[in-house]
């Protein structure tokens, strides 16, 4: 999608700090953090948000990349949170999918 931010670090024209890539995922650390590792994980291909996922193999995906990228940051034992923020009320503002990874600190429920 020519008009949507994420689209735009997938194909390159915008550049963000990539931690984790394969061919179909795209995972990099989010402009304004919300803990010492806060990563996005997005679909190479533009799906707005969980309502639109239709691949449960592309959610599988995502979910795993997420252990994987706190494993390797070393988080995995300590812990972490993950996140789909979907649309007005979930909190969402960029319209392309995304999981946030964030560790590094311990975090409080409810969520605000
Ligand atoms: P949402 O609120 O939609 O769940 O999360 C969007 C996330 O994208 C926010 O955490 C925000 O900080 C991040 N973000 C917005 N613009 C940019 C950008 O240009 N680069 C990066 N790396 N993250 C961004
Ligand atoms: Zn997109």
């Amino acid at each position: 999608m020519t008009d949507c931010l994420f689209c735009k670090m997938v194909s390159g024209e915008i550049k963000p700090d990539v931690v984790f890539e394969d061919d179909q995922v795209l995972a990099f650390r989010d402009i304004h953090p919300q803990a010492p590792m806060h990563v996005l994980i997005v679909p190479k291909r533009h799906v707005a948000n969980l309502n639109g996922l239709d691949d449960a193999l592309l959610g599988g995906q995502l979910l795993q990349t997420a252990a994987k990228i706190a494993e390797q940051q070393g988080y995995a034992e300590s812990g972490y949170r993950t996140v789909f923020n979907c649309n007005d009320d979930g909190g969402q503002t960029v319209h392309h999918l995304h999981l946030h990874v964030l560790g590094g600190r311990r975090m409080t429920w409810p969520p605000g």
